[in-house]
């Protein structure tokens, strides 16, 4: 049993800003009690150092905030990022199913997971849900760099059998690999498991029977798809099923519409669409900065808000141009303004922390660092670029946060905490305990 203490500045936001007055919670001299990489006390360093005396102190210099959670990121394709020249089912086509391919390869998979989770970790992000690739050794692969690092990640072999050449499974394969993975790592440690179809285009009537069939039979194992993207992509989906009444009824036909489904994008939905997935307690993964650089449009917070849709917030790299979750925040706050709406700061953090956290069902574990939470959490810099000093120096708190969600990336993160160890360090050129285990 192991007690220690953080002090320093402390900022979460546990619920959306818009439902709750009290959603805001912050302690400018805060203190956070650790034990066994649980939060066990956390309040004003005034309140709890009398009865915390003896524990030792770490004073933490910055900004702390909950780990951030990624609700929607594509591993096999960090090394994709930034490919230049397409719209999404051309990207597709030309960048992103050949270095898919290339996962067929354990020790390809092994190296890209490594990389992949060491930059979640050095842009504060302690939590995801991610694609893997076809392979069900692709999700091994991760799933065992995941348990190295002690990260929350959640992840499932992608589902296509109308795949190119190379990339495509079976409705039966499908079946058999997946059930086996969810044994094999679902509830293990940390980790978790998503049902993984591609989206509608890549799947056949009979695969998408299979995702239905697996998730009836494991309740709480996720549905993680993409929805409503790219306008090219819903023509081509309303062409294929001119039965539907819109995208989403086509996942809903085959009973992949529920509490536990996570969509990414939902850039062009219908009202009918956005009310389903509120009446189903399903969510969207709102990916701004891939909308942007895949030319898919913006975001309509206006019409998700107006039916309380669930949202969370996902770098969706390699079609998002950041791994970072600051600059994620910055990229919603400009595709709500595209459409007129205003994106308050503390509604950004909570989207990228405890929203995106009640959207993969771990809100219970992280997201808010409330005491009985896992102890993830990141150091934010407010100076860690000449800029940001020069902007950030004297001002308000909603300010400062405001400055680091449009100035803010990689560099403003000082050091993330997993479980309350430190696991990125920036300003310590020696890697971490957990980083070590892995050369
Ligand atoms: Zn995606």
């Amino acid at each position: 049993m192991t007690l220690r203490a953080f002090r320093g500045e402390i900022l979460s936001v546990a619920h959306d800003p818009r439902d709750r007055a009290d959603a805001v919670r912050h302690e400018p001299d805060g203190m956070l009690v650790v034990e066994d990489g649980i939060v066990v006390a956390r309040g004003s360093h005034a309140d709890l150092a009398g009865r915390y005396g003896q524990v030792p102190v770490e004073h933490m210099r910055g900004l702390v905030v909950p780990g951030f959670v990624d609700a929607h990121v594509h591993y096999p394709q960090m090394d994709s990022i930034a490919a230049h020249g397409a719209q999404l089912l051309d990207w597709l086509d030309r960048h992103i199913f050949p270095a898919e391919r290339a996962f067929v390869e354990r020790a390809h998979a092994d190296a890209v997971a490594a990389a992949f989770l060491d930059e979640l970790l050095r842009n504060g992000t302690t939590s995801a849900l991610v694609f893997a690739t076809v392979h069900a050794q692709s999700v091994d692969a991760l799933f065992e760099a995941a348990q190295r690092r002690a990260m929350r990640i959640l992840s499932g072999k992608v589902l296509m059998d109308l795949g190119p050449q190379g990339l495509a499974d079976t409705p039966l394969s499908a079946r058999t690999e997946s059930e086996a993975l969810i044994r094999r790592w679902h509830g293990r440690g940390r980790l978790g498991y998503a049902v993984t179809p591609r989206f509608a285009l890549t799947s056949s009537d009979d695969q998408l029977s299979t995702a239905g069939a697996l998730l009836a039979a494991h309740p709480d194992v996720l549905l993680h798809t993409h929805l409503a993207e790219n306008v090219r992509e819903c023509a081509a989906v309303a062409e294929r099923f001119p039965d539907a009444s819109d995208y989403l009824d086509v996942y809903d036909r085959f009973g992949l519409v529920g509490a536990y489904s996570v969509f990414a994008h939902g850039v062009h939905l219908s009202d009918r669409a956005c009310s389903r997935l509120h009446d189903r307690g399903a969510g969207l993964a709102v990916c701004p900065s891939s909308n942007l650089f895949l030319g898919s449009g913006f975001f309509d917070f206006g019409q998700a808000d107006s039916r309380k849709v669930r949202l969370g917030l996902g770098s969706d790299v390699g079609a998002g141009t950041s791994f970072s979750m600051l600059r994620t925040a910055g990229f919603a706050y400009q595709a709500a303004l595209a459409r007129g709406e205003s994106l308050d700061p503390f509604r950004a953090l909570f989207l990228a922390t405890a929203g995106s956290a009640a959207l993969l069902h771990i809100d219970d574990r992280v997201g808010s660092l409330e005491p009985g939470q896992e102890a993830d959490f990141v150091v934010l810099d407010c100076a860690a670029t000449p800029l940001l000093a020069r902007r950030t120096a004297g001002r308000d708190l909603a300010e400062r946060l405001f400055a680091l969600q449009i100035l803010g990336d990689d560099r403003a993160i000082a050091r993330t905490y997993v479980l309350g160890e430190c696991a990125w360090h920036r300003d310590t050129p020696i890697r971490s305990a957990m980083m070590h285990l892995e050369k």
